[in-house]
């Protein structure tokens, strides 16, 4: 059993809808849930929409693998409507956005998957839903709290 974080972001539709809907895919799909953060309002960050995001964190238990993992988040994210990928590193309005912020203590970094999540700690639309349910939580790269990245 691993120990994940995921943060979700949603800027179209029935935002709360699209997060609820995610969360309840993947308790069917990835594993048992033990934690949710609250949904924040945030601006768009890193291109231009008119359509502000939600954006919360979750934690599961999951007997997945991470390229497991992965596959299914991005099945959940196909499913809950989202056409569109990321072209070069620009963020574009989505219905749901999965990513994988942290498994366990691991560090991996292959041409799919980079964890921890690179732009999670710069990101303050991450880290604050994160710290909320992870209050304890060390990076593992860096060994900081994940808290003192709120503190600049
Ligand atoms: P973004 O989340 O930056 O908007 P996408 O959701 O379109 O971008 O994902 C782009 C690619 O990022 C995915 O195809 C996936 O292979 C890769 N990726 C690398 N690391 C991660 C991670 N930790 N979590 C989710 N996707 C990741
Ligand atoms: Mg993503």
């Amino acid at each position: 059993m691993a120990r994940v974080y995921l943060g979700l972001g949603s800027n179209l539709g029935d935002k709360e809808t699209n997060l609820r809907a995610a969360v309840y895919e993947m308790e069917k799909r990835v594993g048992k849930l033990i934690a949710l953060s609250a949904f924040y309002i945030t601006e768009p960050c890193g291109f231009v929409s008119d359509h502000s995001f939600l954006n919360g964190v979750c934690c599961f238990d999951t007997a997945l693998s991470p390229t497991e993992l992965l596959e299914e988040t991005q099945c959940i994210e196909r499913d809950l409507g989202r056409t569109q990928k990321s072209v070069g590193g620009i963020y574009k309005d989505r219905m749901i956005d999965i990513d994988i912020l942290l498994y366990d203590d691991l560090i991996m970094n292959t041409s799919r998957l980079t964890i921890p999540h690179p732009l999670m700690c710069e990101r303050r639309f991450v880290m604050e839903p994160l710290v909320e349910i992870a209050p304890d939580g060390v990076h593992p790269v860096t060994g900081k709290l994940l808290k003192d990245y709120l503190l600049t």
